[in-house]
């Protein structure tokens, strides 16, 4: 099997240098490899996604001198796929309706990022509802004991990932202790903000498009445990991951789509060429 990694922004504001430098490693890992890079748009949450901001991630994109393949998979064009998956794990028992707080179900649906507080663990008040006595605007979330007791093998079914990136390198075995101490039973979907949670939707289509190698932030290598249970849960495979460092401003702080300052589109403005990006974010040019 070739080497097939992806971008996948999600359309909420202005790409800054760190997409940049998870764009370019990306696309410069895929060339050296003579693989395939692809963009994916991840626009699952509907409130927060822009056109704008798609049409410009594209601009940026272009002008950082990254190609792709046509046409580019946009996930608010999937989400009956992804109900499908949803109503695959309700069949098997796997998932309960959850109407407990929103502030916390409306964070969990998004990919985590450094910084930004992750919800508590969830200490399971719904767990006990059949998806029958689903309302609407209920979350969806993973009844996690009994998703590991459906694998074969139960514990011992949740395998493990290889890990190229410089943080961990290794191969991490995904554990029942990992997955209760730092994920418990997450949600998967919610109605109203897009079907599905980022977390299911990053699995399904890292597998639809045949991803071998997924090139991510730092900020995102515990949520690939999850990940990984929900790839056995759905009999899929598991590709290595490459969760590289995290560009920073000079107090240290992990750049986020509201700094602005260190907008791609900002540095393009004030004349910046893509060879000033690359070097600023530390890639040979
Ligand atoms: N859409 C996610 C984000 O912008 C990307 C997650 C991933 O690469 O798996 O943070």
């Amino acid at each position: 099997m070739g080497f097939v990694t992806r971008f996948a922004p999600s359309p909420t504001g202005p790409l800054h240098l760190g997409h940049a430098y998870s764009a370019l490693l990306a696309h410069d890992m895929a060339r050296v490899a003579s693989g395939t890079f692809l963009l994916r748009i991840e626009d699952t949450d509907i409130a927060r996604s822009r056109p704008e901001w798609e049409a410009q991630i594209f601009d940026d994109l272009r002008w950082l001198g990254l190609d792709w393949p046509e046409p580019v998979l946009r996930q608010s064009e999937h989400l009956a796929r992804y109900d499908r998956a949803l109503d695959a794990l309700a069949a098997r028992g796997l998932i309960y309706p959850c109407s407990c707080t929103r502030a916390d179900i409306r964070a969990a649906l998004s990919a985590p990022q450094e910084g930004v507080e992750t919800p508590p663990l969830y200490p399971g008040t719904c767990r006990h509802r059949p998806m029958s006595d689903r309302k609407e605007g209920d979350a969806l979330r993973l009844d996690l004991a009994r998703s590991i007791d459906a694998l074969p093998g139960g514990a011992a079914g949740l395998g493990a990932f290889t890990e190229t990136g410089p943080c961990h390198p290794g191969v991490h075995p995904v554990t029942a202790d990992i997955l209760a101490s730092d994920h418990g039973d997450a949600v998967l979907g919610r109605k109203q903000i897009g079907t599905v949670s980022y977390v299911l939707a990053a699995v399904l289509d890292d597998a639809a498009q045949g991803i071998t190698e997924v090139v991510r932030g730092a900020d995102l290598y515990q949520i690939t445990f999850l990940q990984v249970l929900l790839q056995k849960l759905l009999q899929l495979s598991t590709p290595t991951y490459h969760h590289h460092r995290l560009i920073r401003d000079e107090t240290g702080k992990r750049l986020a789509k509201r700094d602005d300052a260190r907008a791609l589109a900002r540095y393009r403005a004030e004349g910046a060429s893509p060879a000033d990006i690359r070097r600023m974010v530390g890639l040979a040019p």
